[in-house]
């Protein structure tokens, strides 16, 4: 089995091996032509590219940058990964019980105090046809990579039924680790029968008045124990072959949902007060798709037991190539494995340190992070000073440590207050921790949160503007720059 293992592995690296000594990479039926001498006298080359900050992607920085090699992660929209949306991780070895952020945040500093350097901008867009391979992000760098890691994973399905855009962020989350706080005595279902959907019950459960969950076959998909623990709450229902076909309500949020039984084949309408989803992922190879070969799900395909895509150069880990196992651990084992390959293709090349000084000194592009930390404001005094007491612009950032959108907007929002110093204030305010501000803004104000990660502009005091939506980098900075410009 080891030997057959082997064989698995060791084919494709020589297939490659053998290309590369001739000074091409294969890529369909075009070649591309090796030559490190030359790729060294352009600028802004990197050796390694990470694009994606979850397990795999970290775990692939820790090891590029314990083998000297710089490596470059682009932490993309979602900081440090899925892991991030979940609360206690219990299957993490040698971590008994361990907050996947907490995990997350350990892994990136690791990585950090080996060198790595983690920038938070997304890739926007990549051409694999030509070496150096040629990548663009949302903030404008442009530069090329010897090598590259993906490491995007996957983002959660939606139903695509009607109401379900209108209502996101006003009833329709697939965050209850971030949403459930705001649903304490009320109704709400979970869509799915997997294992997310259970982690959603457990989340929802404490708080919620009854969650009822809707199972679109007839049995759940996710592992028995977590099937037993769902069934346990007193204030859960599981209902099966029901599938939401429409999402309703008014200007303060969902109201009812539309239901189709799929064995009488009737339709009917539920009050509820909200709807989380938890009906899968899909793989995020949107930007990939046209250089690399995809399964027919979507998936990017690997060369044998190696972490190389269909090109030579471009590595792979995570969700965004593994359909089966989809565990962090299992992420995190690929990132590595991606890492020593890309490694051995650089040597293999030819890189060695000098190589890599020469690169770094033809850096033009910055490839750091400048930003503010921002201030953060718990009491109804710190709100009043800083805040309604403030000339021109604040931006208040509402935000719970374990929601995901708040942890993908606060790099966004420390860097626009950098970029903006002398013209707004921009403070956080942890709605776990400020409740004098919450009732404050509800009572006095008629200014409710509901959802977080939710941005307000006050303008001399005066509230002016608020989004509840997760905005990029540029979207925030066109969302702010509005209200600046008045
Ligand atoms: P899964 O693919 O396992 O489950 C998706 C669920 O959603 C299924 O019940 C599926 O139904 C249902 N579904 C899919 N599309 C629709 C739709 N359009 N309408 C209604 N229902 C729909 O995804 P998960 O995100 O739950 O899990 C992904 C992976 O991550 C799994 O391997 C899981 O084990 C793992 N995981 C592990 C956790 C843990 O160990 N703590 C926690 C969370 C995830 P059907 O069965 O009919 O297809």
């Amino acid at each position: 089995m080891a030997y057959q293992a082997r064989i698995f592995y060791v084919v494709p690296m020589i297939l490659t091996f053998l290309c590369m000594s001739s000074g091409c990479l294969n890529k369909k039926n075009q070649s591309l032509h090796l030559d490190l001498d030359q790729a060294v006298k352009l600028e802004n080359v990197v050796p390694v590219a990470i694009i994606g900050s979850g397990p795999s992607g970290l775990s692939a920085a820790l090891y590029v940058a314990r083998a000297g090699m710089k490596a470059f992660v682009f932490a993309g929209p979602t900081p440090c990964g899925q892991l991030t949306q979940t609360t206690f991780i219990e299957n993490w070895p040698g971590r008994e019980k361990v907050l996947g952020i907490d995990l997350m945040n350990d892994i990136k500093h690791q990585a950090e105090s080996f060198g790595a350097c983690i920038i938070s901008d997304s890739i926007i867009s990549a051409d694999f046809s030509t070496w150096p391979f040629s990548l663009k992000t949302e903030e404008g760098r442009e530069f090329k990579a010897l090598s590259v890691i993906l490491a995007t994973g996957a983002h959660p399905k939606v139903l695509s039924v009607p109401g379900e855009k209108k209502f996101w962020g006003k009833g329709v989350t697939t965050c209850a680790v971030c949403d459930a706080p705001f649903f304490i005595g009320k109704e709400v279902i979970v869509v799915g029968g997997g294992d997310s959907a259970a982690e959603q019950i457990f989340e929802l459960a404490p708080y919620v008045k009854k969650v009822t969950m809707l199972v679109r076959g007839d049995s759940m998909r996710a592992a028995k124990l977590m099937q037993q623990r769902v069934l346990a709450y007193d204030n859960v229902q599981v209902e099966y072959n029901k599938q939401v076909r429409g999402i309703y309500g008014d200007d303060t949020g969902v109201k009812t949902i539309e239901i189709y039984d799929a064995k009488t084949e009737e339709v009917s309408t539920r009050s509820i007060d909200g709807v989380f989803l938890a009906i899968g992922h899909t793989p995020n190879t949107q930007l990939f798709k046209k250089d690399l070969k995809l399964d027919e799900l979507g998936y990017l395909m690997m060369q044998g037991r190696s972490q190389q895509t269909s090109m030579p150069g471009i590595f792979a880990a995570g969700e965004i190539q593994d359909k089966t196992y989809r565990q962090a651990a299992v992420a995190a084992g690929e990132g590595i494995k991606a890492a020593l390959d890309a490694t051995s293709f650089l040597y293999e090349l030819g890189y060695n340190a000098k190589i890599g000084q020469a690169l770094e000194d033809n850096f033009f592009e910055t490839f750091s992070d400048e930003h503010i930390e921002l201030q953060e404001i718990n009491r109804l005094t710190e709100f009043n000073k800083y805040v309604i007491d403030q000339p021109g612009l604040v931006v208040v950032d509402f935000y719970s440590k374990i929601c995901p959108g708040c942890i993908r907007m606060l790099p966004s929002l420390e860097s626009l207050a950098h970029h903006l110093k002398n013209k707004i204030n921009i403070v956080k305010c942890n709605v776990n921790n400020s409740i004098e501000i919450l009732k404050e803004l509800q009572w006095n104000r008629g200014l409710q949160v509901k959802s977080v990660p939710a941005i307000f502009i006050f303008k001399d005091g005066k509230f002016i503007a608020r989004t509840n939506e997760i905005l990029s980098k540029k979207e925030l900075f066109t969302f702010v720059n509005q209200y600046l410009q008045d």
